[in-house]
């Protein structure tokens, strides 16, 4: 695990002065582990999502799209088993009044004596564990009968299975071929916490991929490769990542094998990702409770078979403090720390900012209209607000990769300044060609200069 200056404290304070998360519902005091993203985490987390679905749909031809609803049929949950197993095992403190997750407690604090695990304290008064179904029940309707109960999906991969039928009919593919969604899920987690890394609403990016059974075995390693290189490739540290096989113990009831990519936060090494073999599981459970023939034929010898399942299972969220945190640095410019977000550039929620030098003699229309034909290509920002020190540290502080200053030699030759977030370069470039210039060097290959 890499040695770092970054804690869960620096991040949240970033994110909230500088508009990328805030807590939401603030006004009226916060509600707990709910975050809002502003203008630059929207724009971040898009490209997050963004970089998912080139990966997964754009650079392969085997994999297909899918947006399911929220809201599926209740008998959904029956089949996959939430219904009776996704539960947590929960206790209540009598005396404090508050949860913990049974299996938990020794990483949980005492509410009244925070130096004491739960039930360690003299006043702690813990009940029997009992099983906490973690799905958020809703009603369908206008009549709150026991008909109408539905549940907001704990996960998006139900909806895949529920459509593979749909998608073998007008997809043209054939196993081994995956479907790709990103989307909400939601989960009445007895202990959300570490900001967007657990909290009850959340953003998840899942591929179900079908496979013959006997290439099961080979398409599990793959993806989980597969998965931990993409981390790599958006430039988070290859020291910060690994993946652990999960222990006999551990595995679901449907999995045969699973392993987690795992980041080093600063809360420790944690779950970025799953990667499960689900076996014919989930098929054969939606084929038995909805009645349906969920099977694959092959055309040409008419056999018929149960394709097994491969699944990386990502957290959109979770990925996204990954990279904030992997990204985050600090250095010293002219005696003054800086900090400084190090995003890959296809991360960066802002490309390129332009700046005017003066708010005077001709500088802001020449950088208006620099501004204006990047834009055209790239997110870009034009800033005229403060000294310009001040202007670059913002854009740092977001992750910009480039700068443009326009000053007064701009108006004389037409060459503008070109400054680098993370090298500190400045160079002297021409108007014309900046748009290429940038435009290669934001395609570039890219590699952390965290890294020594
Ligand atoms: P955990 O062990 O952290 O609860 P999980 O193994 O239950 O996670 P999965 O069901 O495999 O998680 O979900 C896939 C991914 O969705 C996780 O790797 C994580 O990135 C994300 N995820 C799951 N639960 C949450 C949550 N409550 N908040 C944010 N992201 C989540």
């Amino acid at each position: 695990m890499p040695d770092d200056l970054v804690t869960m404290d620096k991040i949240v304070a970033l994110c909230k002065r500088r508009g990328l998360i805030f807590p939401a519902s603030e006004i009226y005091g916060g509600i707990a582990n709910t975050y809002d993203y502003g203008h630059y985490g929207v724009l971040m987390k898009k490209n997050v999502a963004d970089e998912w679905w080139r990966s997964m749909l754009f650079e392969r031809d085997d994999v297909v799209a899918l947006d399911s609803a929220i809201i599926q049929h209740p008998r959904t949950w029956e089949a996959s088993g939430h219904l009776k197993g996704f539960s947590d095992p929960l206790v209540d403190c009598r005396k404090c009044k508050k949860r913990f997750r049974a299996d938990q407690l020794e990483h949980a604090a005492c509410e009244l004596k925070p130096s004491k695990r739960p039930g360690e304290g003299a006043d702690c008064d813990l009940t029997e564990a009992r099983d906490f179904n973690l799905m958020f029940e809703t009603t369908m309707g206008p009549v709150k009968d026991d008909g109408a109960v539905a549940y907001l999906r704990p996960e998006t991969a139900q909806g895949i299975f529920l459509n593979f039928k749909n998608t073998l009919q007008f997809a043209r593919k054939k196993p081994p071929f995956g479907i790709a969604q990103v989307g909400k899920s939601f989960r009445n987690e007895i202990t959300p916490g570490n900001f967007i890394f657990r909290t009850r609403e959340f953003e998840q990016m899942e591929m179900e991929f079908f496979v013959p059974p006997d290439e099961a075995d080979r398409w599990y390693a793959y993806w989980c490769e597969e998965r931990r290189h993409w981390y790599e490739r958006l430039g988070i540290r290859p020291d910060s990542l690994r993946l652990r096989p999960h222990d006999p113990d551990e595995l679901s009831h449907y999995s045969s094998a699973t392993s987690d990519v795992e980041y080093a936060f600063p809360i420790g090494w944690q779950e970025l990702e799953g990667i499960a073999n689900r076996g014919d599981f989930d098929l054969c459970a939606h084929a038995g409770v909805s009645g349906q023939k969920l099977v694959y034929r092959d055309p040409q010898s008419n056999e018929e078979y149960v394709p097994h399942v491969i699944e990386p299972a990502a957290g959109l969220g979770r990925a996204m403090l990954a990279f904030l945190c992997d990204a985050y640095d600090e250095d010293e410019i002219g005696g003054e720390l800086r900090t400084v977000l190090r995003l890959h550039p296809r991360i960066a929620p802002i490309k390129v900012a332009v700046f005017p030098l003066l708010r005077k003699e001709g500088h802001p229309e020449a950088a208006r209209e620099v501004y204006e034909t990047l834009r055209r290509r790239f997110v870009a920002e034009y800033d005229d607000g403060g000294n310009i020190g001040k202007r670059y540290r913002r854009q740092d502080e977001i992750g910009t990769p480039y700068g443009v200053t326009i000053d007064h030699q701009t108006i004389e030759d037409q060459t503008v300044t070109l400054r680098d977030r993370d090298s500190l370069s400045q160079e002297r470039v021409p108007i014309e060609g900046l748009a290429d210039l940038l435009e290669a060097r934001l395609r570039a290959d890219w590699t952390s200069p965290k890294i020594d």
